[in-house]
């Protein structure tokens, strides 16, 4: 389809398909005064040429494009990288693809990441103007307001679940306090989970300071010490 037309036939079928288009201005000087599609006999191709005379740039069909690029390669020519870009587009993988045309990986990959980059791009530009229903900008979350535990025993319940979860989810409209949505909802009950050791954190506590009274004893010599003890004994 692509990669067996003519230069001119497939610029044709291109800009025909909204994926090239006739530049406006003239990217080097900014007129509006560019050209009609011709041949160029210095640059072996079509090009648009700007007309004012001060610029008379001439610009690639492709040039300034945000998915192709320009390459003097066989095998990253504008007919390969439109072939690329329909393989990317139908949801062909990257690796199939290289495989596919058995061209270089580089040339693959850079079409894949460009049309990536063009994508988000777009969505970037077009993020305010998108909208969900009626509202522009929800935010959505949810809730544990709390948990009960339920009777092991029941019939029809799961074996060991144990804990039943009380959940509930929001949505809000940014900067619409009003358009507050509140709705329960229905968690499946879990397993009682095991006790952990709880928060760990380096807790600073004060003890009440303790006093002790200093004696000061003077302890008679060897002798002494004997003749003092026999003499305790002695009156006891
Ligand atoms: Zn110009």
């Amino acid at each position: 389809m692509f990669l067996n037309k003519g230069p001119l036939a497939l610029i044709k079928l291109l800009t025909k398909d909204g994926i090239l288009q006739k530049p406006t201005k003239c990217p080097h000087c900014a007129s509006a005064s560019v050209g009609p599609l011709k041949y160029c006999k210095q640059w072996n191709g079509y090009v648009y040429r700007c007309s004012k005379r001060a610029c008379h740039c001439r610009i690639w069909p492709h040039g300034f494009h945000p998915i192709f690029y320009h390459s003097k390669g066989k095998g990253s020519d504008l007919n390969m990288q439109a072939s690329v870009l329909f393989c990317a587009t139908v949801g062909i993988p990257q690796v199939s693809t290289h495989l596919l045309f058995d061209v270089d990986a580089k040339v693959v990959a850079r079409i894949y990441n460009n049309l990536d980059a063009a994508r988000a791009k777009f969505v970037h530009r077009q993020e305010k103007a998108i909208a969900y229903g009626g509202w522009c900008d929800v935010e959505a979350d949810e809730v544990d307001l709390g948990k009960g535990f339920l009777d092991d025993t029941t019939d029809g319940q799961k074996k060991g679940v144990t804990t039943a979860w009380e959940q509930w989810g929001a949505l809000v409209e940014r900067g619409r306090p009003e358009s507050l949505r509140l709705f329960r909802l229905n968690p499946a009950a879990t397993n009682t989970r095991a006790p952990g050791p709880g928060p760990i954190c380096k807790r600073v506590t004060w003890e009440k300071l303790h006093y002790t009274k200093v004696y000061d004893l003077k302890l008679p010599d060897g002798p002494l010490l004997v003749r003092e003890m026999l003499k305790t004994l002695m009156s006891a």
